[in-house]
């Protein structure tokens, strides 16, 4: 790498290139590291510059067929499923402290693997050490019921893991995604078999060591199988010994995820892509809800799931928000993730700032007015400017389309009703923010847009306690409070005749 890529300033570099240094990064299987089968491995590059930045082992079905045979092993034996609520809270909360010592290291190693600018990885780190802890608080407090019955018996409910489940995230926030497949199935009793996306594996499988090295973990509870999404993820998803999938990802993946699964009738929880509406109403605190706008689609990048990237603003002032908006993200600063100014480092390939510059295209050819952006930036490393696009109609495949890119679309409408159904005309329902003052029209737009998630009179925000999950398009179940709990656990009731 060149010197000015090695970015000693930031406090977690060192580690992180002392743990890269240690070679190419294997699967973790039954408590040990090992190489794939196979013995092949994949490239991963550098966001930024291009260039390698380790490799990592491309699993393969034979890996997933290992993992899920100790996963089964460990489900079943004593020194998981006879341990205490109490014991699995600890072996929670000596992970979420182990991943806090290495909070620096995290975050420099998902800059250099994802793009994304330090603030946001480091903020990640902190959602990610949250959720971890938030769920180590559920063991205890799994609770079945008591059902009322006649005198003659005693009927309750037990809830008892699933079992094995096989958890496929994606690449755009890993060390938050990475929390939320391994946190809630360990503390319901289950196992897992994890496979992160094969462009941004490596904190997840920094994460993993660090859980091994509590050693409060017995070999198989955790393992993880790196590689591709039509190899080691379909092995997953097919798989008649796993009995639960949770998938992050695109809808398309999703949808044959959940046809593979059907084999054995596999428990699914998929969580997909979105084109959430962020609607501004004239009465809106302007500054604060254009701040967040702007925000809402230009952060990480753009590849949030939850991207307000169909942005709803009332056409007495959709010029001059669609103006403002312009003025704040053609002043952002897009550039080295590393730099602490940069508010946009690069996106995650050459392939997806293909995609994104092909929705500039469109949004051009379907006549919308570009305000800014529109272009990519620099000679290395695959950035993509912020870009504005107004006087959009729902109808434009800019509209439509997920883009997991910098851009946004500014939609006029007429009155509240316009934009409830402007806003629910789409096959996606994953978020939705809405700014206003008038607290009647908040609440009577939240019931009405049909999104797993809305916002009022704020935009992205994320907390381990907020269910998360999509309506129509954007998944089946939901995820993160008590809903993954639910989701890591089937109800068995029993009747006592006395
Ligand atoms: P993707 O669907 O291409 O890949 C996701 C994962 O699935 C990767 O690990 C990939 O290797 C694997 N995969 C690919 N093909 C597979 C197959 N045939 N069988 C099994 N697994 C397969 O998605 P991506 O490009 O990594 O991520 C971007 C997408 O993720 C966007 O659509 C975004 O909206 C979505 N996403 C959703 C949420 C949410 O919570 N709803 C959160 C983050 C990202």
């Amino acid at each position: 790498a060149n010197q000015a890529d090695l970015h000693p300033e930031h406090p977690g570099m060192k580690a992180a290139r002392r743990w890269l240094a240690g070679g190419a990064k294997k699967l973790l299987i039954d408590g040990n590291w090992v190489e794939a089968q196979s013995g092949r491995t994949i490239e991963v590059l550098n966001p930024a510059t291009e260039e390698e930045l380790a490799r990592i082992a491309e699993g393969d079905k034979a890996d997933v067929d290992a993992a899920v045979a100790a996963a089964r092993r460990a489900f079943d034996a004593p020194e998981w499923k006879g341990i205490s609520p109490h014991a699995r809270t600890r072996v929670l909360l000596a992970i979420a402290d182990a991943v806090e010592r290495h909070k620096d290291e995290l975050s420099a190693l998902e800059t250099l693997d994802n793009g994304m600018p330090t603030w946001f990885s480091g903020a990640a780190v902190n959602m990610c050490i949250d959720a971890i802890r938030y769920y180590a608080g559920w063991p205890s407090k799994i609770l079945g019921t008591t059902n009322p019955t006649d005198a003659s018996n005693f009927i309750y409910t037990l809830r008892e893991p699933v079992g094995v489940c096989g958890q496929i995230n994606p690449w755009n926030v890993p060390l938050l995604l990475v929390a939320l497949k391994i946190a809630p199935p360990l503390a319901c009793g289950n196992t897992v078999v994890l496979k992160p996306s094969e462009l941004a594996s490596l904190t997840s499988l920094r994460i993993a060591e660090l859980a091994q090295e509590t050693g409060l973990l017995p070999p198989g509870v955790l393992n993880v199988v790196t590689g591709y999404g039509q190899t080691v993820g379909a092995a997953i998803s097919e798989h008649p010994g796993i009995d639960k999938v949770s998938f992050t990802g695109s809808t398309a993946v999703g949808r044959s995820i959940l046809l593979a699964s059907a084999g054995n009738f596999k428990r699914v929880t998929l969580e997909l892509g979105g084109k959430s509406p962020n609607i501004i109403f004239p009465d809106a605190d302007m500054d604060k809800a254009i701040a967040a706008a702007v925000n809402g689609f230009t952060r990480n990048s753009g590849q949030i799931c939850s991207t307000g990237s169909r942005l709803f603003v009332h056409e007495s002032i959709h010029d001059e928000v669609a103006q403002e908006i312009s003025r704040i993200a053609g002043g952002l600063k897009v550039g080295s993730p590393f730099d602490t100014d940069t508010k946009l480092g690069p996106v995650i390939s050459a392939t997806q700032r293909q995609r994104i510059m092909g929705y500039v295209d469109s949004g051009n050819q379907d006549g919308a007015s570009l305000m800014t952006g529109g272009c990519t930036l620099g000679e290395r490393g695959y950035y993509v400017a912020p870009t504005v696009f107004s006087g959009v109609t729902n109808r434009m495949k800019i509209a439509r389309e997920e883009i997991f890119g910098p851009i946004v679309a500014i939609i006029p409408f007429k009155d509240e009703e316009d934009a409830v159904f402007q806003g629910n005309d789409s096959t996606y329902g994953l978020a939705a923010g809405i700014w206003t003052r008038d607290i009647g029209r908040a609440h009577k737009v939240a019931r009405a847009i049909r999104a797993g998630r809305v916002w009022i009179n704020t935009f992205g925000e994320t907390d381990p306690v907020m269910p998360f999950g999509g309506f129509k398009q954007s998944g089946i179940g939901r995820e993160f409070g008590i809903d993954s709990i639910m989701a890591y656990t089937e109800t068995k009731s029993v009747q006592v005749r006395f």
